[in-house]
């Protein structure tokens, strides 16, 4: 067992490694408690995970949740939430909180003027207002919202891009990285690095050994699942994680489904986040054990028997697959929310069987195991 205090913030201590991959198993001691790893962190945008409660999140099995520092300060503002205590009690979730910079969304969401090594000019996507945000000033915000886990700012580049262009963007975000981390003041909030670098793997590798030469606690991988082919992100994932210093966290930014959890947790991530759980459950889409199921399908308008019969959450002990197509198509907020919740529960619980596959010694047969289900299954 390795305890290493990364800062006075965060601390992991490794349980577990496997022997057959670099999958490892965990515990990330934060402000507001514990996480343990390989973990799947639900992601609540505008501080909220759409349609879960706190306490819904809680019997999931959630440890820590996921909020957008771009988001936020767009609407209600900064302001609002540090005048009703900061983002934790303006949430109701007492357990920890990571927040995203909003690079991503700066770059994809809001009418983007221009871009200087300063920082980012942009049109609100929301009102249209112009803002521009700058390395320090993005670390200010996640201060005042108080999350436990803050991100730096970051350039990211789009699918496909030149090698200029990724040069250009790696460079910006190493030059912000550095402003973000000499801003950094919070003594009790970890600030973690991002790795960039699209699918050049010289560039990644770049841009990891600069990363971890201006010293963070954690470090996330960004700029992937952008359009490049699934082969080519997992080849990065399986050539860069192993590099990342072994006593940080290692944090895939906003991915995605069970079968990129095991590819990335065999590469050697520690944590994940994504909105899939709750955008398929909106749309009427299930994962489970047996692939993704439409259950919105005219197929299932009078079938029997959960979403999931492996499956012993809320939704699944409760409910025929009949009704809750009825509530999906009847547009019952009711049924986004059944779905939603199972689909984080799922995920959650393929996260905890996960570990315990790890701690056993058995996790390459496990994957396999629920990958041949998995796909069998998928319709
Ligand atoms: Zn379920």
């Amino acid at each position: 067992m390795i305890d290493t205090s990364m800062s006075s913030a965060l601390s992991l201590t490794l349980l577990c490694r496997d022997t057959n991959s670099h999958a490892r198993v965990t515990q990330i001691t934060t402000p507001h408690g514990v996480m343990d790893t390989p973990s799947f962190m639900p992601v609540g945008t505008q501080g909220t995970v759409k349609t879960l409660t706190p306490r819904d999140l809680k019997e999931a099995g959630a440890e820590m949740i996921l909020s957008n520092a771009y988001h936020l300060y767009i609407r209600p503002g900064v302001e609002v939430i540090r005048s009703l205590g900061g983002l934790h009690k303006f949430m109701g979730w007492d357990g920890p909180i990571l927040t995203d910079s909003g690079g991503f969304q700066v770059f994809s969401l809001a009418k983007l003027r221009t871009i200087t090594d300063e920082g980012a000019t942009f049109s609100s996507h929301f009102d249209g207002k112009e803002h521009f945000l700058t390395p320090e000033s993005v670390v200010k915000i996640q201060e005042d919202l108080g999350s436990d886990i803050a991100m730096v700012f970051d350039e990211c580049s789009a699918y496909p891009a030149d090698a200029s262009v990724l040069r250009r963007a790696m460079e910006r975000t190493l030059l912000w990285s550095a402003r973000a981390k000499r801003a950094h003041k919070k003594e009790n909030q970890a600030l973690f690095g991002i790795v960039q670098g699209g699918c050049d793997f010289a560039l990644r590798k770049e841009s990891l050994a600069r990363t971890v030469e201006i010293g963070f606690p954690g470090y996330a991988l960004g700029g992937l699942s952008v359009g490049e082919p699934k082969e080519h992100m997992n080849e990065v994932l399986q050539a860069i994680t192993p590099l990342v210093p072994e006593n940080a966290p290692r944090y895939l930014m906003g991915i995605g489904t069970p079968l990129d959890f095991l590819e990335a947790v065999s590469a050697g991530i520690d944590m994940f986040d994504c909105v899939t759980p709750t955008r398929y459950g909106r749309n009427g889409t299930a994962f489970t054990h047996q692939g993704m199921l439409v259950v919105r399908n005219a197929i299932y308008t009078e079938a029997k028997g959960p979403v999931d019969v492996k499956c012993d959450c809320y939704t699944c002990q409760n409910f025929d697959r009949g009704y809750i197509r009825h509530l999906l198509n009847a547009n019952e907020i009711l049924g986004h929310h059944l779905l939603s919740y199972h689909n984080v529960y799922f995920f959650i619980s393929l996260m905890k069987q996960i570990r315990s596959a790890i701690q056993k010694g058995e996790f390459l047969s496990f994957r396999k195991q629920f990958e041949i289900e998995y796909n069998a299954g998928s319709r």
